[in-house]
Protein backbone atom coordinates (compact mmCIF):
# COMPACT_ATOMS: atom_id res chain seq x y z
CA UNK A 1 0.00 0.00 0.00
CA UNK A 2 1.49 3.72 -1.03
CA UNK A 3 2.26 5.96 1.93
CA UNK A 4 -0.26 8.76 2.32
CA UNK A 5 1.60 12.01 2.71
CA UNK A 6 0.79 15.74 3.67
CA UNK A 7 2.94 18.88 3.84
CA UNK A 8 3.03 20.68 7.16
CA UNK A 9 3.45 24.23 6.21
CA UNK A 10 4.92 26.21 9.60
CA UNK A 11 4.77 30.12 9.49
CA UNK A 12 4.06 31.87 13.27
CA UNK A 13 3.38 28.07 15.00
CA UNK A 14 7.42 27.32 15.46
CA UNK A 15 6.73 24.32 18.04
CA UNK A 16 5.61 20.65 17.89
CA UNK A 17 3.73 20.49 20.89
CA UNK A 18 0.21 21.68 20.76
CA UNK A 19 0.43 22.73 17.28
CA UNK A 20 -3.00 22.20 16.03
CA UNK A 21 -2.74 21.29 12.51
CA UNK A 22 0.55 19.36 12.57
CA UNK A 23 -1.17 17.49 15.43
CA UNK A 24 -4.40 16.77 12.76
CA UNK A 25 -1.77 16.29 9.88
CA UNK A 26 0.03 13.68 11.63
CA UNK A 27 -3.28 11.81 13.10
CA UNK A 28 -4.51 11.53 9.20
CA UNK A 29 -1.56 10.89 6.94
CA UNK A 30 1.35 8.37 7.68
CA UNK A 31 4.27 10.57 6.80
CA UNK A 32 3.99 14.28 7.81
CA UNK A 33 6.60 16.85 5.62
CA UNK A 34 7.05 19.98 7.26
CA UNK A 35 8.52 23.22 5.41
CA UNK A 36 9.43 26.81 5.93
CA UNK A 37 8.73 29.40 3.06
CA UNK A 38 10.76 32.54 3.27
CA UNK A 39 8.07 34.72 1.48
CA UNK A 40 9.80 38.08 -0.34
CA UNK A 41 6.88 39.66 0.31
CA UNK A 42 7.28 39.41 4.10
CA UNK A 43 10.87 39.63 3.62
CA UNK A 44 10.70 43.21 1.81
CA UNK A 45 8.18 45.19 3.44
CA UNK A 46 8.69 47.94 4.96
CA UNK A 47 8.03 47.37 8.51
CA UNK A 48 10.04 44.09 8.60
CA UNK A 49 12.83 44.35 11.24
CA UNK A 50 16.19 42.49 11.81
CA UNK A 51 15.52 41.75 15.32
CA UNK A 52 12.00 39.62 14.20
CA UNK A 53 14.08 37.54 11.53
CA UNK A 54 17.42 36.81 14.13
CA UNK A 55 14.49 35.15 16.37
CA UNK A 56 12.65 33.33 13.39
CA UNK A 57 16.26 31.97 12.02
CA UNK A 58 17.29 31.18 15.72
CA UNK A 59 13.48 29.35 16.20
CA UNK A 60 13.87 27.42 12.94
CA UNK A 61 17.30 26.29 14.04
CA UNK A 62 16.00 25.10 17.00
CA UNK A 63 13.05 23.18 15.02
CA UNK A 64 14.88 21.91 12.73
CA UNK A 65 16.67 20.31 15.15
CA UNK A 66 13.67 18.87 16.94
CA UNK A 67 12.72 17.54 13.73
CA UNK A 68 15.65 16.08 13.25
CA UNK A 69 16.11 13.71 16.11
CA UNK A 70 12.71 12.22 15.01
CA UNK A 71 13.93 11.81 11.29
CA UNK A 72 12.03 14.39 9.70
CA UNK A 73 13.72 17.10 7.55
CA UNK A 74 12.36 20.60 7.91
CA UNK A 75 12.20 21.98 4.00
CA UNK A 76 13.24 25.52 3.29
CA UNK A 77 12.23 27.07 0.69
CA UNK A 78 12.52 30.87 -0.98
CA UNK A 79 9.91 32.42 -3.07
CA UNK A 80 6.26 32.76 -3.34
CA UNK A 81 4.05 29.81 -1.90
CA UNK A 82 1.65 29.81 -4.69
CA UNK A 83 4.03 28.17 -6.26
CA UNK A 84 6.44 26.46 -4.40
CA UNK A 85 3.56 24.76 -2.60
CA UNK A 86 2.05 22.96 -5.25
CA UNK A 87 5.35 22.17 -6.69
CA UNK A 88 6.75 20.64 -3.41
CA UNK A 89 3.12 18.67 -3.46
CA UNK A 90 4.22 17.07 -6.23
CA UNK A 91 7.72 16.41 -5.22
CA UNK A 92 6.78 15.07 -2.24
CA UNK A 93 3.60 13.10 -3.39
CA UNK A 94 1.87 14.94 -1.16
CA UNK A 95 -1.93 14.80 -1.40
CA UNK A 96 -2.95 17.73 1.39
CA UNK A 97 -1.24 20.78 2.74
CA UNK A 98 -2.00 21.72 6.58
CA UNK A 99 -1.27 25.16 8.19
CA UNK A 100 -2.38 26.79 10.79
CA UNK A 101 -4.69 29.85 10.09
CA UNK A 102 -3.68 33.55 9.43
CA UNK A 103 -6.59 36.24 10.47
CA UNK A 104 -4.35 39.57 8.89
CA UNK A 105 -5.02 40.69 5.18
CA UNK A 106 -2.23 39.46 3.44
CA UNK A 107 -1.81 36.23 4.90
CA UNK A 108 -5.76 35.43 4.05
CA UNK A 109 -5.27 36.66 0.46
CA UNK A 110 -2.39 34.28 0.09
CA UNK A 111 -3.65 31.53 1.89
CA UNK A 112 -7.05 31.42 -0.37
CA UNK A 113 -4.24 32.08 -3.34
CA UNK A 114 -2.45 28.64 -2.18
CA UNK A 115 -5.93 26.61 -1.39
CA UNK A 116 -7.14 27.34 -5.46
CA UNK A 117 -3.46 26.63 -6.70
CA UNK A 118 -3.59 23.16 -5.07
CA UNK A 119 -6.73 22.47 -5.70
CA UNK A 120 -6.07 22.53 -9.53
CA UNK A 121 -3.53 19.37 -9.18
CA UNK A 122 -6.12 17.78 -6.75
CA UNK A 123 -4.32 18.55 -3.45
CA UNK A 124 -6.84 19.42 -0.63
CA UNK A 125 -5.84 23.04 1.72
CA UNK A 126 -6.69 22.45 5.41
CA UNK A 127 -6.33 25.54 7.85
CA UNK A 128 -7.03 25.03 11.57
CA UNK A 129 -7.31 27.33 14.54
CA UNK A 130 -4.52 28.03 16.56
CA UNK A 131 -2.94 31.27 17.05
CA UNK A 132 -5.77 32.57 19.12
CA UNK A 133 -7.23 31.09 22.33
CA UNK A 134 -11.30 32.12 20.75
CA UNK A 135 -11.38 32.40 17.44
CA UNK A 136 -12.66 36.22 15.57
CA UNK A 137 -16.50 34.60 14.70
CA UNK A 138 -17.31 33.15 17.72
CA UNK A 139 -16.67 35.77 20.10
CA UNK A 140 -19.74 38.32 18.02
CA UNK A 141 -22.30 40.44 20.12
CA UNK A 142 -26.39 38.80 20.37
CA UNK A 143 -26.66 40.12 17.04
CA UNK A 144 -23.71 38.54 15.59
CA UNK A 145 -21.87 41.56 15.19
CA UNK A 146 -17.98 42.33 15.99
CA UNK A 147 -17.32 43.92 18.87
CA UNK A 148 -15.92 47.31 18.59
CA UNK A 149 -15.38 47.76 22.60
CA UNK A 150 -13.08 45.55 24.44
CA UNK A 151 -15.29 45.10 27.80
CA UNK A 152 -18.06 43.39 26.16
CA UNK A 153 -15.77 41.78 24.19
CA UNK A 154 -14.22 40.21 27.01
CA UNK A 155 -16.98 39.15 28.43
CA UNK A 156 -18.65 36.74 26.06
CA UNK A 157 -14.41 35.90 25.31
CA UNK A 158 -14.72 34.61 29.13
CA UNK A 159 -17.39 32.42 29.00
CA UNK A 160 -15.85 30.59 25.70
CA UNK A 161 -14.27 27.32 26.83
CA UNK A 162 -10.64 27.02 26.15
CA UNK A 163 -9.05 24.38 24.70
CA UNK A 164 -6.16 22.62 26.89
CA UNK A 165 -3.02 22.15 25.10
CA UNK A 166 -2.27 18.90 23.42
CA UNK A 167 1.40 17.10 23.52
CA UNK A 168 3.70 17.20 20.59
CA UNK A 169 2.59 14.51 17.88
CA UNK A 170 4.74 10.90 16.91
CA UNK A 171 5.71 11.66 13.55
CA UNK A 172 7.27 8.97 11.73
CA UNK A 173 10.40 9.37 9.97
CA UNK A 174 10.61 10.60 6.46
CA UNK A 175 12.89 9.39 4.01
CA UNK A 176 14.70 12.39 2.38
CA UNK A 177 13.34 12.38 -1.29
CA UNK A 178 14.21 16.31 -1.42
CA UNK A 179 16.67 18.34 -0.48
CA UNK A 180 15.64 20.02 2.79
CA UNK A 181 17.67 23.37 1.80
CA UNK A 182 19.88 25.81 3.49
CA UNK A 183 18.61 27.74 6.74
CA UNK A 184 20.30 30.97 5.95
CA UNK A 185 21.63 33.31 8.93
CA UNK A 186 19.87 36.66 9.16
CA UNK A 187 22.96 38.11 7.47
CA UNK A 188 22.38 36.70 4.94
CA UNK A 189 18.70 37.72 4.50
CA UNK A 190 19.70 41.13 4.76
CA UNK A 191 18.95 41.28 8.54
CA UNK A 192 21.91 41.23 11.20
CA UNK A 193 21.53 44.09 13.96
CA UNK A 194 22.49 43.93 17.53
CA UNK A 195 19.60 44.33 19.47
CA UNK A 196 19.79 41.94 22.38
CA UNK A 197 16.91 39.41 21.85
CA UNK A 198 15.74 36.46 23.54
CA UNK A 199 16.50 32.88 22.53
CA UNK A 200 14.18 31.53 20.28
CA UNK A 201 12.55 27.98 19.94
CA UNK A 202 10.77 25.83 22.03
CA UNK A 203 12.22 25.16 24.59
CA UNK A 204 13.45 28.22 25.59
CA UNK A 205 9.81 29.65 25.45
CA UNK A 206 8.94 27.02 27.50
CA UNK A 207 11.43 27.78 30.19
CA UNK A 208 10.13 31.58 29.83
CA UNK A 209 6.73 30.66 30.71
CA UNK A 210 7.69 28.46 33.76
CA UNK A 211 10.36 30.94 35.07
CA UNK A 212 7.21 33.71 34.63
CA UNK A 213 4.79 31.27 36.28
CA UNK A 214 6.98 30.22 39.19
CA UNK A 215 8.26 33.73 40.19
CA UNK A 216 6.38 36.54 38.79
CA UNK A 217 2.88 35.44 38.12
CA UNK A 218 1.75 35.68 41.85
CA UNK A 219 2.77 39.85 41.68
CA UNK A 220 1.44 40.57 37.77
CA UNK A 221 -1.63 42.79 39.09
CA UNK A 222 0.80 44.65 41.00
CA UNK A 223 4.31 44.73 39.21
CA UNK A 224 3.26 44.85 35.57
CA UNK A 225 3.00 48.75 35.63
CA UNK A 226 6.50 49.29 36.98
CA UNK A 227 8.73 49.66 34.10
CA UNK A 228 11.77 49.21 36.01
CA UNK A 229 10.99 45.34 37.68
CA UNK A 230 11.27 42.20 35.44
CA UNK A 231 7.22 41.82 36.29
CA UNK A 232 5.26 40.78 33.08
CA UNK A 233 5.97 37.34 31.55
CA UNK A 234 7.92 38.15 28.57
CA UNK A 235 6.62 35.83 25.96
CA UNK A 236 5.19 38.45 23.33
CA UNK A 237 7.58 37.40 21.23
CA UNK A 238 6.99 33.41 21.14
CA UNK A 239 3.07 34.22 21.03
CA UNK A 240 4.16 36.12 17.64
CA UNK A 241 5.96 33.33 16.04
CA UNK A 242 4.41 30.45 17.93
CA UNK A 243 7.27 28.89 19.78
CA UNK A 244 4.44 29.22 22.66
CA UNK A 245 0.37 28.76 22.00
CA UNK A 246 -1.87 30.72 23.61
CA UNK A 247 -3.35 27.72 25.36
CA UNK A 248 0.05 26.55 26.75
CA UNK A 249 0.07 30.44 27.86
CA UNK A 250 -3.93 30.16 28.89
CA UNK A 251 -3.18 26.88 31.03
CA UNK A 252 0.15 27.88 33.02
CA UNK A 253 -2.55 30.71 34.81
CA UNK A 254 -5.06 28.44 35.08
CA UNK A 255 -2.96 25.99 36.88
CA UNK A 256 -1.50 28.65 39.06
CA UNK A 257 -5.20 29.71 40.29
CA UNK A 258 -5.68 25.50 40.76
CA UNK A 259 -9.17 25.92 40.80
CA UNK A 260 -11.99 24.76 37.74
CA UNK A 261 -12.88 27.77 36.63
CA UNK A 262 -13.25 28.87 32.41
CA UNK A 263 -13.40 32.64 32.57
CA UNK A 264 -10.40 33.36 35.00
CA UNK A 265 -12.72 36.46 35.88
CA UNK A 266 -10.81 38.11 38.93
CA UNK A 267 -13.94 40.07 39.78
CA UNK A 268 -15.89 36.87 39.75
CA UNK A 269 -14.58 34.42 42.35
CA UNK A 270 -16.06 31.13 42.29
CA UNK A 271 -18.08 30.83 45.85
CA UNK A 272 -16.22 27.93 46.44
CA UNK A 273 -12.99 29.63 46.33
CA UNK A 274 -10.99 30.14 49.49
CA UNK A 275 -8.89 32.93 50.05
CA UNK A 276 -5.61 32.14 48.33
CA UNK A 277 -7.33 30.98 45.84
CA UNK A 278 -9.13 34.51 45.33
CA UNK A 279 -5.72 35.93 45.56
CA UNK A 280 -4.48 33.84 43.06
CA UNK A 281 -7.34 34.49 40.58
CA UNK A 282 -6.51 38.26 41.11
CA UNK A 283 -3.29 37.88 40.34
CA UNK A 284 -4.00 35.30 37.09
CA UNK A 285 -6.95 36.72 35.85
CA UNK A 286 -5.65 39.60 35.49
CA UNK A 287 -2.81 38.52 32.96
CA UNK A 288 -5.48 36.47 31.16
CA UNK A 289 -7.15 40.15 30.32
CA UNK A 290 -3.88 40.55 28.39
CA UNK A 291 -4.26 37.12 26.40
CA UNK A 292 -7.71 38.48 25.54
CA UNK A 293 -6.54 41.69 24.46
CA UNK A 294 -4.31 39.89 22.04
CA UNK A 295 -7.41 37.93 20.91
CA UNK A 296 -9.19 41.65 20.29
CA UNK A 297 -7.15 42.98 18.79
CA UNK A 298 -6.80 40.18 16.05
CA UNK A 299 -10.24 39.95 15.81
CA UNK A 300 -10.68 43.53 15.19
CA UNK A 301 -7.98 42.87 12.73
CA UNK A 302 -10.37 40.34 11.27
CA UNK A 303 -13.14 41.95 10.99
CA UNK A 304 -11.73 45.51 9.92
CA UNK A 305 -8.53 44.75 7.77
CA UNK A 306 -8.60 49.17 6.72
CA UNK A 307 -7.16 49.75 10.06
CA UNK A 308 -3.95 48.90 8.84
CA UNK A 309 -4.26 51.93 6.55
CA UNK A 310 -5.75 54.13 8.91
CA UNK A 311 -7.72 55.37 11.65
CA UNK A 312 -10.80 52.98 12.75
CA UNK A 313 -13.05 55.72 13.78
CA UNK A 314 -14.11 57.67 10.61
CA UNK A 315 -14.04 61.06 12.60
CA UNK A 316 -10.27 61.09 12.91
CA UNK A 317 -9.57 59.97 9.36
CA UNK A 318 -9.05 63.09 8.14
CA UNK A 319 -7.17 64.94 10.35
CA UNK A 320 -3.67 66.69 9.41
CA UNK A 321 -1.13 65.64 11.78
CA UNK A 322 1.14 68.68 11.77
CA UNK A 323 4.27 67.64 12.51
CA UNK A 324 6.54 66.31 9.67
CA UNK A 325 10.34 67.70 10.38
CA UNK A 326 12.79 64.53 10.29
CA UNK A 327 14.52 65.92 13.52
CA UNK A 328 11.82 66.23 15.41
CA UNK A 329 11.01 62.49 14.19
CA UNK A 330 14.28 61.32 14.69
CA UNK A 331 14.37 62.74 18.16
CA UNK A 332 12.14 60.67 18.80
CA UNK A 333 13.17 57.34 17.38
CA UNK A 334 16.58 57.60 18.81
CA UNK A 335 15.22 58.72 22.42
CA UNK A 336 16.42 62.02 22.29
CA UNK A 337 13.64 64.51 23.06
CA UNK A 338 14.88 66.00 26.15
CA UNK A 339 11.46 64.01 28.25
CA UNK A 340 13.36 61.42 29.56
CA UNK A 341 10.80 58.75 30.33
CA UNK A 342 10.20 58.70 26.39
CA UNK A 343 13.65 58.27 25.96
CA UNK A 344 14.47 55.65 27.98
CA UNK A 345 11.78 53.48 26.76
CA UNK A 346 13.19 54.72 22.74
CA UNK A 347 15.89 53.58 23.48
CA UNK A 348 15.10 50.17 25.14
CA UNK A 349 13.48 49.38 22.40
CA UNK A 350 16.50 50.16 20.02
CA UNK A 351 18.90 47.75 22.22
CA UNK A 352 16.71 45.09 23.35
CA UNK A 353 13.59 44.84 20.69
CA UNK A 354 10.97 45.12 23.71
CA UNK A 355 9.20 48.07 25.03
CA UNK A 356 7.62 47.48 28.42
CA UNK A 357 4.65 48.25 27.84
CA UNK A 358 3.65 51.26 30.04
CA UNK A 359 6.64 52.36 27.83
CA UNK A 360 4.60 51.97 24.79
CA UNK A 361 1.92 53.59 25.75
CA UNK A 362 3.86 56.57 26.68
CA UNK A 363 6.04 57.07 23.50
CA UNK A 364 3.43 56.40 21.42
CA UNK A 365 0.81 58.88 22.87
CA UNK A 366 4.04 61.17 22.91
CA UNK A 367 4.66 60.92 19.44
CA UNK A 368 0.77 61.69 17.92
CA UNK A 369 0.09 64.01 20.96
CA UNK A 370 2.59 66.35 22.14
CA UNK A 371 4.83 65.83 18.74
CA UNK A 372 1.50 65.48 16.38
CA UNK A 373 3.33 63.31 14.43
CA UNK A 374 0.78 60.56 12.31
CA UNK A 375 0.28 57.76 14.55
CA UNK A 376 1.22 55.31 11.35
CA UNK A 377 4.76 56.77 11.00
CA UNK A 378 5.29 55.54 14.72
CA UNK A 379 3.39 52.49 14.12
CA UNK A 380 5.89 51.28 11.56
CA UNK A 381 9.12 52.38 13.54
CA UNK A 382 8.13 49.57 16.16
CA UNK A 383 7.23 47.25 13.91
CA UNK A 384 10.74 47.67 12.52
CA UNK A 385 12.30 47.41 15.54
CA UNK A 386 9.39 45.14 17.66
CA UNK A 387 10.78 41.59 18.57
CA UNK A 388 7.61 40.70 19.08
CA UNK A 389 6.06 43.25 16.59
CA UNK A 390 2.44 41.92 15.58
CA UNK A 391 0.21 43.84 13.25
CA UNK A 392 -3.06 43.42 15.05
CA UNK A 393 -1.63 44.01 18.62
CA UNK A 394 0.74 47.09 17.25
CA UNK A 395 -2.32 48.77 15.13
CA UNK A 396 -4.19 48.22 18.10
CA UNK A 397 -1.95 49.89 20.51
CA UNK A 398 -1.05 52.89 18.32
CA UNK A 399 -4.90 53.30 17.88
CA UNK A 400 -5.77 52.90 21.10
CA UNK A 401 -2.82 55.71 21.82
CA UNK A 402 -3.81 58.29 19.67
CA UNK A 403 -6.95 58.05 20.36
CA UNK A 404 -8.91 56.96 16.72
CA UNK A 405 -9.25 53.60 17.26
CA UNK A 406 -12.18 51.13 18.36
CA UNK A 407 -11.69 50.94 21.97
CA UNK A 408 -9.08 53.98 22.09
CA UNK A 409 -8.61 56.33 24.98
CA UNK A 410 -10.31 59.40 24.95
CA UNK A 411 -8.80 62.31 22.73
CA UNK A 412 -8.30 64.50 25.52
CA UNK A 413 -6.88 62.26 27.93
CA UNK A 414 -3.10 62.79 27.05
CA UNK A 415 -0.33 61.15 28.78
CA UNK A 416 1.44 64.04 30.77
CA UNK A 417 5.06 62.49 30.23
CA UNK A 418 6.48 63.92 33.91
CA UNK A 419 3.32 62.50 36.11
CA UNK A 420 3.89 58.97 34.22
CA UNK A 421 7.25 59.17 35.01
CA UNK A 422 6.85 59.95 38.70
CA UNK A 423 3.95 57.90 39.01
CA UNK A 424 5.39 54.72 37.46
CA UNK A 425 9.57 55.14 37.86
CA UNK A 426 9.38 57.51 41.23
CA UNK A 427 13.16 56.80 41.74
CA UNK A 428 13.99 57.06 38.33
CA UNK A 429 15.32 53.85 38.26
CA UNK A 430 14.14 52.77 34.99
CA UNK A 431 15.78 55.93 33.52
CA UNK A 432 19.00 55.68 34.69
CA UNK A 433 19.51 52.00 33.10
CA UNK A 434 18.50 53.09 29.76
CA UNK A 435 19.69 56.54 29.68
CA UNK A 436 22.66 56.40 31.26
CA UNK A 437 24.03 60.10 31.06
CA UNK A 438 21.42 60.96 33.99
CA UNK A 439 22.87 58.16 36.06
CA UNK A 440 23.32 60.30 39.02
CA UNK A 441 20.86 62.96 38.77
CA UNK A 442 18.33 62.19 41.44
CA UNK A 443 14.67 62.10 41.95
CA UNK A 444 12.95 64.07 41.47
CA UNK A 445 15.29 66.24 39.08
CA UNK A 446 15.59 62.65 37.01
CA UNK A 447 11.83 63.22 35.64
CA UNK A 448 12.65 66.67 34.18
CA UNK A 449 16.67 67.50 34.30
CA UNK A 450 16.26 70.89 31.97
CA UNK A 451 14.56 72.72 35.01
CA UNK A 452 18.56 72.89 35.81
CA UNK A 453 20.29 73.79 33.26
CA UNK A 454 23.91 73.42 35.12
CA UNK A 455 22.35 69.46 34.97
CA UNK A 456 22.11 69.77 30.90
CA UNK A 457 25.33 71.04 30.80
CA UNK A 458 26.87 68.68 33.13
CA UNK A 459 25.21 65.34 31.57
CA UNK A 460 24.49 66.63 28.15
CA UNK A 461 21.32 65.29 27.90
CA UNK A 462 19.23 67.23 25.48
CA UNK A 463 16.82 70.25 26.49
CA UNK A 464 13.10 69.50 25.52
CA UNK A 465 12.35 69.19 21.60
CA UNK A 466 9.04 70.86 21.99
CA UNK A 467 7.10 73.29 24.92
CA UNK A 468 5.10 70.69 26.34
CA UNK A 469 2.00 72.81 27.36
CA UNK A 470 1.87 74.10 24.11
CA UNK A 471 2.08 71.48 22.56
CA UNK A 472 -1.12 69.71 24.26
CA UNK A 473 -3.00 72.70 23.46
CA UNK A 474 -2.78 72.35 19.76
CA UNK A 475 -3.14 68.79 20.09
CA UNK A 476 -6.80 69.62 22.04
CA UNK A 477 -7.84 71.98 19.10
CA UNK A 478 -6.44 69.42 16.43
CA UNK A 479 -8.34 66.80 17.65
CA UNK A 480 -11.07 68.37 19.70
CA UNK A 481 -12.03 69.80 15.98
CA UNK A 482 -12.46 66.21 14.06
CA UNK A 483 -13.57 64.09 17.78
CA UNK A 484 -16.38 66.04 19.28
CA UNK A 485 -17.07 67.28 22.71
CA UNK A 486 -13.73 67.71 25.25
CA UNK A 487 -13.13 66.84 28.65
CA UNK A 488 -16.28 69.51 30.01
CA UNK A 489 -18.86 66.92 28.33
CA UNK A 490 -17.11 63.79 27.18
CA UNK A 491 -18.60 61.13 25.16
CA UNK A 492 -20.65 58.36 26.60
CA UNK A 493 -18.52 56.21 28.93
CA UNK A 494 -18.60 52.95 26.27
CA UNK A 495 -15.88 53.90 24.35
CA UNK A 496 -13.52 54.52 27.33
CA UNK A 497 -13.03 51.41 28.56
CA UNK A 498 -9.41 50.67 29.37
CA UNK A 499 -8.36 52.38 32.69
CA UNK A 500 -4.79 53.94 32.66
C1 LIG B 1 1.66 51.30 21.05
C2 LIG B 1 1.66 49.82 21.42
C3 LIG B 1 2.19 48.90 20.53
C4 LIG B 1 2.19 47.53 20.85
N1 LIG B 1 2.71 46.63 19.95
C5 LIG B 1 2.65 45.31 20.22
C6 LIG B 1 3.15 44.35 19.29
O1 LIG B 1 3.61 44.69 18.20
N2 LIG B 1 3.11 43.03 19.64
C7 LIG B 1 2.59 42.61 20.84
O2 LIG B 1 2.59 41.41 21.11
N3 LIG B 1 2.09 43.49 21.72
C8 LIG B 1 2.11 44.83 21.47
N4 LIG B 1 1.63 45.72 22.39
C9 LIG B 1 1.00 45.20 23.62
C10 LIG B 1 1.94 45.02 24.83
O3 LIG B 1 2.69 46.18 25.04
C11 LIG B 1 2.89 43.82 24.69
O4 LIG B 1 2.15 42.67 24.33
C12 LIG B 1 3.60 43.51 26.00
O5 LIG B 1 4.33 44.63 26.43
C13 LIG B 1 4.52 42.32 25.80
O6 LIG B 1 5.21 42.02 26.97
P1 LIG B 1 4.85 40.73 27.82
O7 LIG B 1 4.82 39.51 26.97
O8 LIG B 1 5.77 40.70 28.99
O9 LIG B 1 3.36 41.06 28.28
P2 LIG B 1 2.45 40.49 29.46
O10 LIG B 1 2.03 41.65 30.29
O11 LIG B 1 3.08 39.37 30.16
O12 LIG B 1 1.14 40.01 28.69
C14 LIG B 1 0.94 38.66 28.26
C15 LIG B 1 0.62 38.62 26.79
O13 LIG B 1 -0.62 39.26 26.53
C16 LIG B 1 -0.56 39.92 25.26
N5 LIG B 1 -0.78 41.35 25.46
C17 LIG B 1 -0.45 42.08 26.54
N6 LIG B 1 -0.89 43.34 26.40
C18 LIG B 1 -1.49 43.41 25.20
C19 LIG B 1 -2.13 44.45 24.47
N7 LIG B 1 -2.27 45.69 24.97
N8 LIG B 1 -2.61 44.18 23.24
C20 LIG B 1 -2.49 42.94 22.72
N9 LIG B 1 -1.91 41.91 23.36
C21 LIG B 1 -1.41 42.14 24.58
C22 LIG B 1 0.82 39.66 24.68
O14 LIG B 1 0.75 38.57 23.82
C23 LIG B 1 1.63 39.34 25.93
O15 LIG B 1 2.73 38.52 25.67
C24 LIG B 1 1.62 47.10 22.09
C25 LIG B 1 1.09 48.05 22.97
C26 LIG B 1 1.11 49.40 22.64
C27 LIG B 1 0.53 50.40 23.62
Amino acid sequence: MSVRRALHWFRRDLRLADNSALIEAARRFDEVVPVFIFDPHLLGADDIGSARVRFLVDSLATLRADLDQRGVPLLIRHGDPRTILPGLARETNASAVFANRDYGPYGRRRDAAVAEALATIGVAWEDHADLLLVEPWECLTGEGKPYTVFTPFSRRWRNIQKCTPQRAPRLRAVPETVTPGNLPTAEELGMGGTSDIPAGGEAQARRRLRRFAERRLGRYASDRDIPSIDGTSGVSVDLKFGTLSARQVFAAAADYVGHESIDLDPAKPAPSMNAAERERLREAGTFVNELCWRDFYQAVLFHFPSVLRGAFRERFRDVAWPEERPEIIDAWTEGRTGFPIVDAGMRQLARRGWMHNRLRMITASFLAKILLVDWRIGERVFMQRLVDGDAAANNGGWQWSASTGTDATPYFRIFNPLLQSKKFDPEGVYIRTWVPELADVEAPLIHEPARDPATLARTGYPAPCVDYAERRKQALDLLGAAGGPGPASPRPRRSVKRAR
